[in-house]
């Protein structure tokens, strides 16, 4: 095979304990996953969950100990963090029950759904796709993936994000609305998940702006923590 082009090597997150790394093959997002979340953008935090996607290029990954660099996103005003448990999934399937869902789930990471809010809101507005003010280049910053045998307390674990060390979002993972089995078997009933699917489960309440300079540090317990820098 060739091509006309050479092409874009695969996105690829490390993993903890391992030399392998852990090939991006699609982001998918869960709007409103937490009850406190919804109200604070207006709603009542009583409906299905719905999904978005993200291009798998968008993940900017901070490895162990490296605070990695964001360049603030061109269009917008109006940056906000969105701290969330990532779902990385090692086994496909589609019409997963939540009560099968562990076995298609490699481990977890802690990420960052960054968003344009300014530009998501005018397309809410207007009834259109959130694309612009979801899937922009480096909107997905993620954490090393830890295996999910080195976390079993994952679904009670503490999540929590500070902006230049003052705290902005804390909550727990046991406060989503859809909970990871659950948010497994609603997704594939929509689309095929694939080895390499990665899942934002959806953030707590606190999201904010944040500057040029100003340093994120995303934690849940028993995962690695993300660091990142905005310019
Ligand atoms: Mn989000």
């Amino acid at each position: 095979m060739s091509y006309v082009f050479p092409p874009a090597p695969p996105v690829c997150v490390p993993v903890v304990g391992s030399t392998n790394t852990f090939a991006v093959h699609r982001i998918y997002c869960v709007g409103r996953n937490y009850v406190e979340h919804a109200q604070e953008m207006g709603h009542s935090g009583r409906e299905a969950p719905f999904f978005f996607m993200k291009p798998a290029d968008a993940v900017l990954v901070a490895a162990p100990g490296v605070t990695a660099v964001m360049p603030y996103p061109s269009l917008t005003h109006n940056l906000h963090h969105e701290v969330e448990l990532v779902v990385a999934i090692g086994v496909g399937g589609s019409n997963i029950r939540a009560a099968d869902a562990a076995a298609h789930i490699f481990g977890y990471a802690v990420g960052l759904d960054m968003t344009r809010r300014d530009l998501q809101n005018d397309m809410k507005k207007q009834g259109r796709p959130w694309c612009i003010g979801k899937g922009f280049d480096h909107s997905a910053p993620i954490g090393a993936i830890t295996p999910a045998n080195q976390v079993p307390g994952i679904a009670d674990a503490a999540i929590r994000l500070q902006v230049n060390g003052q705290d902005r979002q804390r909550s727990t993972i046991n406060k989503l609305i859809w909970n990871i089995a659950e948010t497994i078997e609603q997704l594939s009933m929509a689309w095929t998940l694939q080895p390499g699917d990665v899942i934002y489960t959806g953030t707590p309440e606190g999201v904010a702006a944040v500057l040029r300079g100003d340093t994120l540090a995303a934690d849940i317990d028993g995962l690695q923590s993300l660091h990142i820098r905005v310019e």
